[in-house]
């Protein structure tokens, strides 16, 4: 794998490193050429470290995949809370039955 070259002047160089300003982190291909009017050459190399073969694109999961697998963990969140919803209904309808009687037998009215 060659160095890029930029086409006025040839092999590009690779730089890297932090900026002393902001500390921000840089890398790039740049033509180490000056050019008459003292400022440096503006050609710029192609994206990625030297030996990258081109641009890595990062892969992404389908978005209808994902799409899917959010739907299915909805419904799942869904049939959970409901079976935990009529759970709690029906101790809670034990609990008023419980609760009436007491009621009843403390209330000589009844
Ligand atoms: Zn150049």
């Amino acid at each position: 794998m060659s160095n890029p070259s930029c086409p006025n002047h040839g092999e590009m160089k690779w730089k890297e490193g932090f900026a002393k300003a902001t500390g921000k982190p840089y890398a790039f291909w740049t033509c180490p050429t000056k050019l008459p009017d003292g400022s440096w050459c503006p050609t710029k190399g192609p994206k990625g470290a030297p030996g990258a073969s081109a641009p890595s694109v990062p892969s992404q999961a389908p978005s209808v995949a994902s799409g899917e697998v959010v739907e299915l963990l909805t419904r799942i969140a869904v049939a959970e809370a409901t079976r935990l919803l009529e759970s709690i209904d029906s101790r809670l309808n034990v609990i008023v039955e419980i609760l009436r009687e007491i009621s009843l037998k403390d209330n000589p009215l009844n």
